[in-house]
């Protein structure tokens, strides 16, 4: 990192920060909704060596990026004017700025495994470590859910995407060995461990490596839906709406919110129970919670695809105790929960299941439960 840093910028990088992808166990679509999530942080990370600048300009280069140094006013930093990738920590700079923290320029190689656009949030891992290098670099006094809002801000407004604050409370607070379980109406958060290892358990991830583009406008559309039906029922968010009240609520919607609500109402209803269980050390009773998650996810909300119903079908029929996508959907990566023995035939049974329908191969990997944004070096 640091050779690499000096090739590109001609100076010594003060530091090295690191700040993960994640996934998420359970809790998908509700954190727009005010409800609750309980993601991971992934062992793959963006590292980011980097330095102050007196100048106040911004540098960015990343080494899956587009092979150009940009080079950015941190004081002329306005939304919509970066268009490639380096919006992403460039947003987060704006976001510092506009909340007042007295920031100068900087340079910052970065450097990631993190797979981008596999829904395992490789963008809100570049907002993290770019958060991370600002906090250090400025000595400023955020917290680290502090730097996942701002740095959600950033994604919102200086990029222009529309997502919930889940990813950026992932990458920014997650610890090692446990799962967060959030909730993302006041950010109130409690690490639950999360050591499946212990139970002869691991949690594959399939990235079905397949992104489909109808994804942006979709997510949007169900965002001003599940508003809509909040506004129709009189609620601040659908989170407030309780479970018991749900088939009314529903009689009551027009045909198409309905489905939406029912998603919500009883995921959140799903992360409960999942905290629950991982508290009490039932690791192998999150299987079922994960399968009717993704059947959510695929009957009310719509948004899983070929691809990933076909990783859980096969995943489950080949052994998993349990299996959904993570993420936004339309493609993306699906966790399953595994007994070691079977993850072999797991992954046979789904890359096999691939090939047979003429899609191309999944990466498969196993995951542990790693450690949030942090300084390296
Ligand atoms: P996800 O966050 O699930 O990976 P997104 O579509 O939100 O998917 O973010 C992917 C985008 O993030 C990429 O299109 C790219 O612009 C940016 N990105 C991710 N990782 C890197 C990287 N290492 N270098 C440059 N840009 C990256
Ligand atoms: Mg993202």
């Amino acid at each position: 990192m640091r050779e690499q840093f000096e090739r590109i910028f001609g100076a010594t990088p003060t530091g090295v920060w690191a700040a993960p992808g994640r996934v998420n166990l359970i809790g998908e679509h509700t954190d727009y909704n005010d409800g609750f999530v309980l993601p991971i942080a992934l062992p793959q990370a963006v590292k980011v060596a980097a330095r102050a600048r007196p100048d106040g300009r911004l540098r960015l280069y990343s080494a899956q990026g587009d092979d150009v140094v940009t080079d950015l006013s941190v004081a002329a930093l306005a939304p919509g004017a970066v268009t490639t990738w380096a919006g992403y920590p460039a947003g987060v700079v704006w976001a510092l700025r506009e909340a007042g923290y007295p920031i100068g320029g900087a340079d910052l190689y970065f450097d990631s495994d993190v797979p981008s656009g596999a829904g395992l949030s490789s963008s809100a891992a570049l907002e993290c470590a770019a958060a991370a290098v600002y906090r250090d670099l400025y000595e400023l006094p955020f917290t680290a859910a502090e730097s996942a809002v701002l740095a959600q801000r950033g994604e919102n407004l200086f990029v222009g995407v529309p997502c919930g604050v889940m990813d950026q409370m992932a990458s920014a607070c997650c610890t090692e060995g446990a799962a967060l379980f959030l909730d993302t109406r006041d950010l109130a958060q409690r690490q639950v461990p999360f050591s499946l290892d212990e139970q002869g358990l691991l949690l594959l991830v399939i990235d079905t490596r397949v992104k489909h583009d109808l994804g942006d406008g979709a997510y949007a559309a169900l965002r001003a839906g599940c508003e809509r039906a909040a506004e129709l029922l009189g609620l601040a968010a659908l989170r407030d709406l309780p479970a018991a009240a749900l088939s009314g609520a529903v009689a009551q919607l027009p045909a198409e919110l309905g489905p939406l609500v029912r998603h919500v109402v009883t995921e959140n209803v799903r992360v409960g129970q999942a905290v629950e269980l991982l508290e009490q050390g039932e690791y192998a009773a999150l299987g079922p919670i994960l399968t009717a998650g993704h059947a959510s996810l695929r009957d009310d909300f719509k948004v899983s695809c070929a691809e990933t119903d076909l990783a859980v079908e096969a995943a489950v029929a080949a052994g998993a105790l349990g299996a959904r996508m993570t993420g936004g959907g339309f493609g993306g990566s699906v966790i399953a929960l595994v007994p070691k023995d079977a993850a072999g035939q797991v992954e046979q049974a789904v890359t096999g299941a691939f090939q047979a329908a003429g899609h191309a191969a999944p990466n498969v990997f196993t995951t542990t439960a790693a450690a949030g944004a942090r300084r390296l070096a």
